[in-house]
């Protein structure tokens, strides 16, 4: 930190490393990293037509916020709309306005600024099917539906957006998200003349489609009675920014962390502001209950083995995003009905739940790995990791879960247009399991 201002390159710090780490860069390359996240503009473009859904502000919102976070110049053309439902952590009545303020809340050294037209630099990203005027080669379209998201080139295809639910609009917005990270890597490898192992990992993705949950409709309530949150990290504030979106959801949740948000949060966590730097992490959760449908309970404790007989039983349903896998392990112990799990190592999110007779949470986390180091990280990484564990905990509460072939799912989010970028499988069962064994 320099002095006592705030400055990017403090916000950005876990994505240095990350980027660090992945290209085998030492500290000195750390500003040069800075500078070319900082270095890329990104404009995003949406009409009246698209906007005037709650899914497609929900998208919006969430790719200028998955951008946001990795430092990069933001700026906007778009009609003034009024906000048509809860958008967390905005604030106000007005789109646009609440995105131009939340830009002068988020990344230190950084604004969201509003622009009547693309310039020739730009990476463009448009809403939907939105007009475009002006022509640019680095373009996509972001669209989607209930539970599914993609990405088109700019010149294809793409739906207006229609529509309430949150899954398939944020999708959309993570899987276009990685575009801009790649962006900076390739100024990187060409500035520094790095010969990378799997390069086109870097390359433009030219379109991508997810889908968590084909065929599945969703009922006009979805009653998720009560969920335990373990951690209030970015993992879990990703799971509660889409479930947050959810407009006829009836849910009581209670959220564990002891740790208060900071500056190093700003990179990934969607719920933390600048304006909330030193409050509680559960406090930046909690706000955004909706009595009486959606109450939260923020509970600034660790939950651990002493901690938890305070704490009563397990809530039917846990949502575990916390990295320390001795607390997935607790957790699993107590035989909640629903275990969901997310976690993040560099660019790989790892998603499961566990449910009685299949294989255990402890069955996938076996060993305790003991890494207790800083960890290395990417907003669009963790939003996956949040996004993938609450479309499985809606697909519970819509009475279609998941299949048991779907139990995992190791997803890499750099290329979600090639094979093996998104592995579904069971999890072995571990006959020595402590837990299920
Ligand atoms: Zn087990």
């Amino acid at each position: 930190m320099s002095g006592n201002r705030l400055t990017k390159r403090d916000a950005l710090d876990r994505t240095v490393l990350l980027i660090r780490r992945v290209l085998h860069l030492d500290e000195s390359h750390a500003d040069q990293i800075v500078q070319a996240l900082s270095s890329i503009s990104v404009c995003i473009l949406a009409d009246c037509k698209n906007l005037k859904c709650f899914a497609g502000q929900s998208c919006f919102v969430t790719f200028v916020q998955l951008v946001q976070a990795m430092g990069c110049q933001v700026k906007l053309v778009m009609p003034e709309v009024p906000l048509m439902g809860p958008q967390p952590p905005l604030i106000g009545d007005e789109l646009r306005a609440a995105l131009v303020a939340y830009g002068e809340d988020s990344m230190p050294e950084s604004s969201i600024d509003l622009v009547d037209r693309i310039s020739a630099n730009d990476l463009v990203f448009v809403l939907g099917d939105s007009r475009l005027d002006g022509t640019t080669n680095a373009g996509w379209r972001l669209s989607g539906g209930t539970w599914w998201g993609a990405t088109t080139t700019i010149h294809g295809g793409a739906p207006r957006w229609v529509g309430e639910f949150p899954v398939g609009a944020a999708v959309a917005a993570a899987i276009a998200s990685v575009e801009p990270f790649k962006a900076a890597i390739r100024i990187l490898k060409a500035d520094l003349r790095l010969n990378l192992v799997a390069s086109e990992q870097f390359d433009p993705t030219p379109a991508a489609q997810v889908d968590l949950a084909p065929g599945v409709v969703v009922p006009g309530h979805l009653l998720l009675g009560d969920v335990d949150v373990i951690s209030a990290g970015a993992v879990s504030m990703a799971a509660m920014h889409c479930l947050l979106r959810c407009p006829d959801l009836v849910a009581r949740f209670r959220v564990f962390d002891p740790d208060f948000v900071g500056v190093s949060n700003l990179n990934r966590a969607p719920l933390a502001l600048l304006s909330l730097l030193g409050a509680p992490k559960v406090e930046a959760i909690a706000q955004w209950q909706r009595h009486p449908a959606v109450t939260i309970v923020g509970l600034q404790k660790r939950l651990d083995r002493t901690s938890a007989p305070q704490f009563g039983a397990r809530a039917p349903s846990c949502l575990v995003g916390c990295d320390d896998i001795p607390t997935r392990w607790l957790v699993q112990e107590q035989m909640p009905r629903w275990v969901g799990i997310g976690s993040t190592a560099d660019l790989f999110t790892l998603t499961s739940e566990h449910v009685s007779n299949i294989a255990c949470a402890r069955c996938l986390h076996r060993e305790d790995d003991a890494f207790r180091d800083t960890v290395a990280t990417v907003s669009f990484v963790s939003y996956w990791a949040g996004l993938l564990i609450a479309a499985r905990l809606l697909r519970n509460a819509a009475g279609h879960p998941s299949s048991a072939d779907q139990q995992a799912l190791n997803l890499v989010p750099l290329r979600l247009d090639l094979p093996n970028a998104a592995r579904w499988g069971r999890v072995a069962r571990w006959n020595c399991c402590p837990i299920c064994g």
